[in-house]
Order: C-alpha cells, then structure tokens, then sequence
C-alpha cells in the first residue's frame, strides 16, 4: 500500500516533508480542493505529484511553458515515475503516444497547456478520460488582480463546472488577499481551502542602492560574488546585452537572455546557465519563468520592476536551496518616471492603471525604507515579523536627517514653476543654475531660484526620491513626470511640519556586498570537499549530455552536497542522501559511488 510518506521517501529519496506539503497533500488526497500559496523553492510540485500517483483516475496539470513541461517530466521520469506531455513541440505521432501513456499504460500525470487543454476537441475527450484533479500552476494568472493576467488561463474557470467531481490544486508564489479570494473563487467557486504557507525567505538577503553609475555599481556588487552564478536583470534588450559585455570584459562568464536573441541562442545561453558553475545571466524579465535551477546565489536588479509582487518573484528565483543568496537592488529616478510611463502607456482602463499605479507606490515605499526592508516586503503580503538581521537597513541602519531647508528650497522651485517640470528642471532652478531652460523661461528671476544653493545635485535627487515615496509629492505622467505638491508638501511649506530624510545613501552597495561574501563564507567547503565537489559535478554533467537534460534532472546541487557531507559507501547508505530515490539509485548510483570511492 503505497502512502505519501513511503513515495516521498522511495521514489524521490527525501527524508521528509518541507512545511505545507503534507497540508496540501492531505487535503487533495480527501477530495478537497486547495489554493496553495507557497514562496519559490517551497517544494510545490511535490505537493500535487505525489496525490496523483495515489489516485485511481489521471491528473491533468496545466502548465504555461513547455520548458518547463519539459524538466518536470524529465525530472519525474528519472525517478521512475510514469508521465504523459503533450505540447506543440512534439508531432502529432508523438502526442498520440503521450495520450495513449495515460489511457493505456498507467501514466497517472498528464501535462499539457492551457490553451490546448480548453479546446472543445480536448474537453471531450477529458470526459472519457474522467480526470481526479486539475493541477493549476501559476495560478495567478487566472485573476485579473494578479500582477500577471493571462486570458488563455481566465478560461480555465469553466472547469469546475465541467468536471465537479474532480479536484482542483492551484498553486502560486504570488498572491495578495484580494488575488487569493480571486482565484479561488474562480478555480472552485470557493469550495475547497486557501493555505498560505508563510512569504519570508530568510536566506535572501536584501539590499538597496541609489543610482549613481550603473556599470560601476554592477561590477563593485560582482566583485563580491566570487564567481557564483547569478541573475543580472535589466530593463531593456539592448542593456542585457550592453552590462553583458561589460561583465564579460571584467572575466565573468556572463550571457545575455532576452526575447529578441534567437530561439537557438536563447536555448544554448539557458542551457550553459542550468549546466556550467558560474555563468551569469544578464537577462530580461524574459529569463526566469521555468527557471528551476536550485543554486542560484544572487540576483542583481539593475532597475526597479513593477511591483513587489514581480520583485520577490524575480529575487525568490535564488537560494532555492536553502543556503545563503544575496539579493540587490539598484534605482534612481529614472526608473520611476519610466515605469509610471509603461503604466500609463498600456492602454489599461483608469481602474486598473490605478491598481498599478498603487503597486508601483509599495515597491518605493521598499526602495525608500528606512527600516527593515523585509518588515516592508512581508507586511505587504500580510505578514508580520521582527526586524530580520539580513537587509542592508538592520545591518546599517540610517540616519534620518532633518532636510527641511533643501525640501522647501525643492518645494518652492516646483511651485513657482507652475507644477510643470521634471526633476531636473526643479533641481536646476532650486539650485541656481542657470540653464538654457531655466534662463528661457526666466525662471532665473524667480524667489526660489538658487535657494538651495549650497545642496550638491545627488542630494537633491535623492531628496525628491524620498520625498515621491513617501507621496509628499508626486510625479504627474500625465504630464512627462513633472514634480506636483502634495498636502504634505504644502504642510512643510507652511512651515507646519518637518521633512526628515535618509541620510544620502552611502555604503549602501558596500553592505550588500558584505552580504554576499558573508553568504559565501557559510557554503565554504573544505579543499577535500571542494574537489570531491567538483569530480561529482562533472559526472553529473556527462549524465545530463547523455540524456541531454539540465544536470540538475540528475541530482540537484542540495544532493551532490548531501553525498560530500554523507560520503556514502554502499547503496543503502547512497539511499539516505536527499534525492536519491530508488530509480536514481538503478540509473547513476554506483557511478556516483565509485567516485566517491576513488577520491
Ligand atoms: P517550487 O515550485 O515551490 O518553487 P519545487 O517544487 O521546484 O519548488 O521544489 C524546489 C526544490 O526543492 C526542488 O529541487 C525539489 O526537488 C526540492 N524539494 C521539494 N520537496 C522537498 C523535500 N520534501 N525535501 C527535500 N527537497 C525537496
Ligand atoms: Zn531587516
């Protein structure tokens, strides 16, 4: 009798359960439905997978990339479990095959994509083929709350009505109250269980730097990384590859990824990451969906994404593992005025710019935090917790400033200039510049012309960043990012109240380095080990040419650390590494033990 602490421990050779797994597992296994709201590395697929191989009837999971489709399966088929695929990669012979795997020969779990799933052809043949349970993953996508709405998932609403005797599971990383309900609602009619295992990463440490030279900055923040492999995320195509040549002739093994590089280079850059030790991806946010590399040590921010949502989704994509990861972030201006642009460019309705609008605000209020930042982060999902010990702001904590004087000084010269400019303007005019704007509209002859004076530029520009994230002024996009008042600038104005400001940033960048090399300090391994480390590895590597899988669909990096930590000697002690199951053991077992042997 097959029970799901006898599959995880025999088929995929883990010890136990992580926290929220055997909930979720429960639950489905009783014939519930369940939304399980679970950070990256949580452990989610094991939550459905090991359900699917208890039921009588076949699982369907719904899944977005076939990248992704394509691991699972692997990975699952490595530990001797029997899986069908079908995706548009394959020929039609090919999905045949796939098909017949559930119908005929046992396959208990069936991936496919949502569109092909919902087409009516698909839907009737799930009829006969009388599914115990819908996997959703992703499942975000289904709400229009959500940060990443997709119509080919809001369809996937019907099939509670279609299948009301098959369970749902919908998992996501990402999903405030609202979303939640949402979803639910959606997926179940809110018949069945929301769990929310807790948000906090405490691996990840978190940093936050202003702008001040973006390569300079990126390469200070590399130095510390000491060859570890990484994620550089950056805006644009063209910066991608831009900071990726910049990291290349520093001697990083750096590749660019984005959406406009072939299908073949995309693929081989991918591939190098998921294989090689050490390679870093300056990327678009087109890179990381899928992204199932476990050793991923830090990821780089170039500039601010559009919400903390995507933001812990982009920094959740590191430490997988479990062991230490630095996470950093870098902002100025710019960024702001930018992405209020993309908002108000996509052609959105009022409401939901609005929604964005307020996304954007949150992700400041975290770049601008002078407190823990992951007091800032979790609190925005719902949780509370006592100040972290792991962000720049409780390992340095700020010195607030009193900065009245420079703020009425920026305050006046936004005011007299009718509310109209940009920051640059209004840094020029409060400072008594005498540009070629400023003398054109003869804002040289104003009262706050030069009133801040003695205030260097940096300061000021920081100042109004300060000052935009706590909404004592906002920028108007309606209107190019000019600067407008707000009461709270009006109130210091007044002279009603004061305006107290971070202490101008320094030392930002040098304590999310600290992070970093505290990070690596703590995974060192002796020489012994490092070596025994890296002979495992390149086994590691000639099985995954072989099959021509990512390496870690042969043994995770958590796994080869377990065998050096555990140096097994014979098979029944090769069975109590994390990860090796009893298939894995027939396929690579005593090649990984004679290895271990020789060394
Ligand atoms: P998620 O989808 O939640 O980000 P995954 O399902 O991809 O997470 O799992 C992340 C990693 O953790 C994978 O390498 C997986 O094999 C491993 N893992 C999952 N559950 C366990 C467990 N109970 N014990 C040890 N490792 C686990
Ligand atoms: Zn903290």
């Amino acid at each position: 009798m097959s029970t799901p602490e006898s599959i995880i421990q025999n088929t995929f050779g883990f010890p136990g359960f992580r926290p929220g797994q055997k909930e979720v597992i429960d639950t489905l296994v009783s014939g519930e439905s369940i939304l399980a709201v679970m950070p990256t590395g949580a452990g989610k697929s094991l939550c459905y997978q090991i359900p699917a191989l208890l039921f009588e009837r076949p699982t369907i999971v719904i899944s977005p990339l076939v990248a992704l489709m394509d691991n699972q399966v692997a990975g699952l088929r490595m530990n001797g479990i029997k899986v069908g695929c079908l995706h548009s990669g394959q020929s039609r012979e090919e999905n045949i095959a796939e098909w017949q795997s559930v119908t005929h020969g046992g396959a208990k779990l069936l991936y496919m994509s949502p569109e092909r799933l919902m087409t009516g052809r698909m839907l009737s043949a799930m009829k006969s083929l009388n599914p115990s349970m819908f996997v959703i993953d992703e499942a975000h996508c289904v709400s229009k709350w959500g940060p990443a709405f997709r119509p080919e998932y809001a369809d996937l609403q019907r099939l509670k009505d279609l299948f009301p005797q098959a369970r749902v599971a919908a998992f996501t990383a990402t999903a405030d109250e609202l979303t939640r309900q949402d979803i639910a609602d959606k997926l179940f009619g809110g018949q069945g269980r929301i769990l929310v295992q807790g948000f906090d990463r405490p691996n990840l440490s978190l940093a936050v730097s202003p702008l001040r030279n973006r390569s300079q900055q990126l390469l200070e923040f590399m130095k510390e990384t000491d060859g570890q492999s990484g994620i550089v995320y950056c805006l644009s195509r063209k910066n991608t590859e831009k900071f990726a040549g910049v990291l290349t002739a520093a001697g990083y093994k750096a590749l660019p990824y984005h959406a406009g590089l072939s299908t073949e280079t995309r693929f081989e850059n991918q591939e190098r990451f998921m294989a090689e030790d050490g390679v870093v991806m300056v990327a678009t946010i087109a890179f990381g969906m899928g992204i199932d590399k476990p050793d991923i040590r830090f990821v780089y921010h170039m500039n601010i994404p559009g919400s903390l949502e995507a933001f812990y989704q982009e920094i959740g994509r590191a430490g997988r593992d479990g062991q230490p990861a630095v996470t950093a972030l870098c902002y100025g201006l710019d960024d702001i005025r930018m992405r209020r642009q993309f908002i108000s460019e996509d052609g959105a309705d009022s409401e939901h710019q609005m929604r964005e609008h307020k996304r954007l605000d949150a992700l400041l209020g975290y770049a601008e935090a002078s407190g823990c930042r992951r007091q800032v982060l979790l609190s925005y999902f719902g949780e509370e917790q006592e100040p972290c010990g792991n962000c720049d702001n409780c390992i340095s904590p700020p010195e607030m400033i009193d900065a009245t004087q420079p703020a009425k000084a920026i305050f006046s010269a936004i005011s007299q200039t009718g509310q109209r400019f940009g920051t640059n303007h209004v840094i020029a005019v409060a400072r008594g510049e005498s540009t070629d704007r400023v003398v054109q509209f003869s804002h040289d002859k104003l009262d706050a012309f030069g009133r801040g004076e003695t205030f260097p530029k940096p300061y000021m520009q920081a100042l109004i960043r300060q000052a935009v994230a706590s909404g004592t002024i906002s920028m108007d996009i309606g209107r190019y990012g000019a600067l407008t008042l707000e009461a709270g600038a009006l109130d210091i104005l007044a002279d009603q109240a004061k305006f107290k400001c971070k202490e101008l940033a320094r030392g930002r960048t040098e304590s999310s380095a600290r992070r970093a090399r505290k990070a690596i300090e703590e995974t060192a391994l002796s020489a012994d080990e490092q070596s025994l480390l890296v002979k495992l590895k390149s086994l590691r590597m000639e099985f995954s040419r072989e099959i021509g899988k990512p390496a870690f669909v042969v043994f995770s990096d958590a796994t080869l650390m377990d065998m050096v930590a555990k140096i097994p000697s014979n098979r029944e002690e090769m069975l109590d590494v994390s990860g090796v199951g009893e298939t894995k053991f027939d396929r690579y077992g005593e090649a990984f033990l004679e290895v271990i042997k020789t060394a």
